[in-house]
């Protein structure tokens, strides 16, 4: 039987970090391909059909989050964006264009190897899409019955947090942002609402959560979003 490789696309102009990332990643045994421009990231992403991109926003021929569009218009490749920490709007920015994580520079090689393997456990090894149940700590949730229980006891959640769950669960591991959430469950023209994401995901969260206060599973995304984590 023949190993399967997993291919990683790095597309980082900095010679050192671009190392670094592919170090990281070889020693878990990815197969690497570097390039440092968006030129070349768009014919490496159309030709060797990476199973994931790691991505630096700041090209020196473009701008990443437009990559992250044009890719987005035909593929699902899971991307995990590189940013600074200074610059939070350019993260959110492409977050909403469809990148699916980010590591804020700099970063660890532990950091890094964990929120590839979380991206590959989501795309490679699971569809909760298709599920028709999803189950984490005592909690269930039931796409088909539409219901929601903890330890065996039905849960009472009004349509809003139903939708608010369910449109995080069915993401495990991916950060959701503000914006994404508004227009999933409240639909267009919300998008200054965002009073009402905290609002019902603290009501939500007083159901969910064993210590609402210390959030395992929806958890918060300072300033971003939400993420779901199936394993708290
Ligand atoms: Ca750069």
């Amino acid at each position: 039987m023949t190993e399967v490789s997993v291919k990683v696309l790095v597309v980082e102009d900095d010679a050192d970090i671009r190392r670094f990332i592919r170090l990281s990643l070889e020693s878990e045994g990815y197969e690497v391909f570097e390039v440092d421009t968006v030129r070349r990231a768009l014919i490496e992403a159309g030709t060797r059909r990476p199973d994931a991109i790691v991505l630096d926003l700041g090209l020196p021929d473009g701008d990443g989050v437009d990559l992250i569009r044009e890719l987005r218009s035909w593929s699902q490749v899971p991307i995990v964006v590189l940013s600074a920490r200074s610059r939070e709007d350019d993260k959110i920015e492409a977050l909403d264009a469809g990148a699916d994580d980010y590591l804020v520079k700099p970063f660890g090689s532990g950091e890094l190897l964990a929120r590839m393997r979380s991206q590959f456990r989501r795309h490679l090894f699971q569809n909760p899409v298709g599920d028709s149940e999803i189950r984490f700590g005592e909690v269930s949730v039931n796409f088909t019955t539409r219901t929601v229980a903890k330890a065996g006891q039905p849960l009472h959640l009004t349509p809003i947090e139903y939708k608010l769950l369910t449109h995080l669960v069915r993401q495990p591991d991916r950060v959701v942002t503000h914006q994404q959430l508004l227009k999933a469950v409240w639909g267009p023209g919300h998008e200054g609402d965002m009073h009402y994401v905290r609002v019902h995901m603290a009501n939500l969260r007083k159901k969910i959560e064993d210590d609402p206060s210390m959030p395992t599973y929806l958890t918060t995304e300072s300033g971003i979003g939400y993420r779901f984590r199936q394993r708290a």
